[in-house]
């Protein structure tokens, strides 16, 4: 057993950028949002401490948002305009580029999971719908009912919009996506991203959370990066990559790379924010909306979590 006292280690993790601000959020709201996330960065933490993988410690901290229905993934899912919760989540390792996602999955639990066994199970990178839950009940990966990602708020949310009779998705800021970025004990960097979406989406609409590269990225040549916001304008960007190509490529730090890449978000009418670490162990995060459920833990004894701007 390695004596993993010395080690260093890094992680941070979202659960959705958005209109938050101290005035819209009550107290109360507030700490139970900054316990869960509390939670997610223990459990990922716990992984890290231990000596264990980034892959392992952002699919701990991924699943405990998953569960926790405050955010927008798994349990907590926001509905589509049909009235039902279709989930896509994503996972990347550093070291290989080794990438698994699922998108639109209705039974699994844990998008995560599933995605993570997309990765080391099947010789494929992305799979949808129906046959991405036929692979997870081969697979073994827990599958609910549906009923299990149903939650009274997320149903009024809907209400609220058809309410408004937009007849499109919410571009209401109610973002609430999740996600985790870690690095190892040896230098490894991993992502992963989950979410139900927009609310009201239809006609089999996927974000950038479950594409590689939009929503989701990592290379340890340069950082893991996980995303939330308008998923559209976070594909045309591809900003998980293209952070990491500003580092690799054009020399950028981290934190000047993200903010670039946002800029261009924002110029295209987008707006969100973004967390990542670097192989050395830098966390950082930046947001263009009001606030970003989000909390950071590292080897040197940082462990905080934060909503507002
Ligand atoms: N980016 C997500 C999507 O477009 C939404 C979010 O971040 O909450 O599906």
């Amino acid at each position: 057993m390695t004596d993993t006292s010395e080690s260093r280690w890094a992680i941070a993790i979202h659960g959705g950028a958005g209109s938050m601000t101290p005035e819209t959020m009550d107290a109360a709201g507030a700490q139970a949002h900054e316990a869960a996330l509390g939670v997610a960065l223990d459990a990922g933490t716990a992984v890290l401490k231990a000596g264990g993988s980034a892959l392992d410690a952002v699919c701990a901290a991924v699943s405990a948002l998953e569960d926790d229905p405050h955010f927008n993934a798994g349990r907590g899912a926001v509905f589509t305009y049909h009235g039902t919760n279709e989930l896509d989540a994503a996972v990347m390792e550093g070291a290989t580029r080794g990438a698994g996602a699922v998108c639109g999955v209705t039974h699994t639990r844990n998008p995560v999971n599933l995605a993570r066994t997309v990765m080391e199970k099947s010789p494929h990178v992305f799979l949808s719908g129906a046959g991405a839950e036929e692979f997870a009940r081969e697979q073994g990966v827990e599958q609910v009912d549906p009923d299990w990602f149903a939650t009274e708020a997320r149903w009024q949310q809907l209400q609220e919009l058809k309410a408004k009779k937009l007849g499109w998705f919410d571009a209401g800021l109610k973002y609430g996506t999740v996600g985790a970025v870690a690095v190892d004990a040896s230098g490894h960097v991993a992502a992963a991203t989950s979410t139900g979406g927009l609310t009201g989406k239809r006609w089999g609409r996927i974000g950038d959370s479950p594409l590689i590269g939009a929503g989701t990225y990592a290379d340890d040549r340069a950082a893991a990066v996980s995303c939330t916001g308008s998923g559209e304008q976070f594909i045309r960007a591809a900003v998980a990559h293209e952070i990491c190509a500003r580092m690799r490529l054009g020399g950028e730090g981290p934190q000047a790379a993200t903010e670039a890449v946002l800029g261009e978000v924002g110029a295209m009418g987008g707006v969100g924010g973004v967390i990542y670490v670097t192989p050395a162990g830098e966390t950082g995060f930046a947001f263009t909306t009001p606030g970003m459920f989000r909390g950071r833990a590292d080897s040197e004894g940082r462990r905080e979590v934060g909503i507002f701007g």
